[in-house]
């Protein structure tokens, strides 16, 4: 069987990895010929996405081009201690993880075309790129992000991202914070996130804007949201040596009705965009399970469907985690009081046995499927 997979980002990569473990042949068409190596915004991989790595092997190479931070702590920018759990988090730059996933994919066996953009999809799966290219497979696999391509050719009235109210930028910053720690703290105008990695500092500030921004970050009224705020946060943005792009953050509160048609299906933010959190976690669980089902269930549709029912339930939750979390980043000030107040009772009970369903997720790879049936 042979796949084409539209996207080299993160879930791109796991889906070929996992795909060439059943035995699939892989081609992985990339818009882009660069990843971006230490440029762009840091991520942070939690157990569940470190666990889903591992399934298929690429977890210690992951990790080694990361930070291990065992601790999550949560601060309001008044300096109270709002949460802290052992949440381990591996914490490397975005485009270093999709180097590493790239890198992995070809040893796999896949093959990886680069420069090369998804315009359509015509009669015959018959995917049409920009270079004037075309090319077919049994399956089309869309892990086109955001603004997934696929997702419109799989239903031209799919609803697209809209902005989510809030933006992001960050740096590399020479002032050191305590090791170990993954910190957010909710100042009064904005959140600070900052992870110190082997790689130095890395922070990203989200501001609350009711309109997209627009022109330069101005970097001493950055600094100058923070400076009312305990901690950190105005010395990471003073003292920032590096400055990675702005993010515009983008959300689809409900969801994307259609995954899967006609022998394609998307995964990862084309499926479901989440925004900062858990989106890379859950490109690579999907990707995972995707293969999975092809592997256990009988018949390419069939597959495609048993991936949906499995995914849907826990993407559709973490979608409405992902909204609330925003909305704690563009509290007002009695909103974020009640946060302050609130956060400590909440997170808590979250870090006991409330986030147990976000955490220890198992993509089940090793477990063999009730009723065995050949591949498709
Ligand atoms: C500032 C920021 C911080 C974040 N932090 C975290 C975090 O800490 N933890 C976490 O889990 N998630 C985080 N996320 C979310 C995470 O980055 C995404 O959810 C994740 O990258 C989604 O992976 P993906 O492969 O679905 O999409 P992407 O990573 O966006 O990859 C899509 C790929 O498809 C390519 N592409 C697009 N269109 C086409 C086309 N037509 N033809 C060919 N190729 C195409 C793109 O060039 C890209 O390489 C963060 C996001 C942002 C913006």
């Amino acid at each position: 069987m042979e796949a084409m997979v539209i996207g080299g980002g993160v879930a791109g990569p796991v889906a070929a990895i996992a795909l060439r473990r059943i035995g699939w042949d892989v081609t992985v068409h990339e818009a882009y010929a660069d990843p971006a190596g230490d440029v762009g915004s840091f991520v942070s991989l939690g157990a569940n996405g470190l666990r889903a790595l591992d399934a298929i092997g690429c977890r210690d190479a992951v990790a080694a081009r990361g930070t291990a931070l065992p601790l999550l702590r949560l601060r309001s920018g008044r300096g109270k201690l709002l949460g802290e759990a052992a949440r381990g988090r591996v914490t490397l730059m975005r485009g270093r993880l999709v180097e590493t996933l790239r890198d992995l994919a070809l040893e796999s066996g896949a093959r990886l075309v680069t420069g090369r953009r998804l315009t359509g999809v015509g009669p015959g799966r018959t995917a049409v790129f920009a270079d004037g290219g075309t090319a077919t497979a049994d399956l089309i696999v869309g892990a086109d992000g955001i603004h997934s391509r696929l997702r419109t050719v799989i239903d031209p009235d799919a609803p697209v991202a809209h902005y989510a109210g809030l933006w992001t930028v960050g740096g590399r910053s020479a002032h050191r914070v305590e090791p170990g720690a993954f910190t957010i703290t909710f100042g009064a105008r904005a959140t600070m996130v900052c992870a110190p990695t082997t790689a130095g500092t890395l922070w990203a500030a989200q501001v609350p804007s009711a309109t997209p921004p627009t022109g330069a970050v101005d970097h001493d009224a950055l600094a100058a949201l923070f400076a009312r705020d305990h901690g950190p946060a105005a010395a990471l943005v003073r003292d920032t040596e590096q400055w990675h792009p702005r993010t515009v953050m983008q959300a689809l509160p409900g969801g994307v009705p259609r995954w899967h048609r006609d022998r394609m299906v998307v995964l990862g933010d084309a499926a479901h965009p989440m925004g900062a959190g858990q989106g890379a976690n859950l490109a690579v669980e999907d990707a995972v399970v995707l293969a999975r089902c092809l592997r256990d269930t009988s018949g390419l549709d069939a597959a495609l469907a048993r991936y949906e029912q499995l995914r849907r339930p826990r993407t559709d939750q973490m979608l409405k985690v992902a909204g609330a979390n925003r909305d704690a980043k563009v509290a007002g000030p009695f909103t974020a009081r009640a946060r302050d107040l609130l956060m400590p009772f909440l997170f808590r009970r979250f870090a006991d046995k409330g986030g147990a369903w976000m955490h220890d997720y198992d993509v089940e790879w090793n477990t063999v499927p009730a009723t065995p049936s050949p591949s498709p």
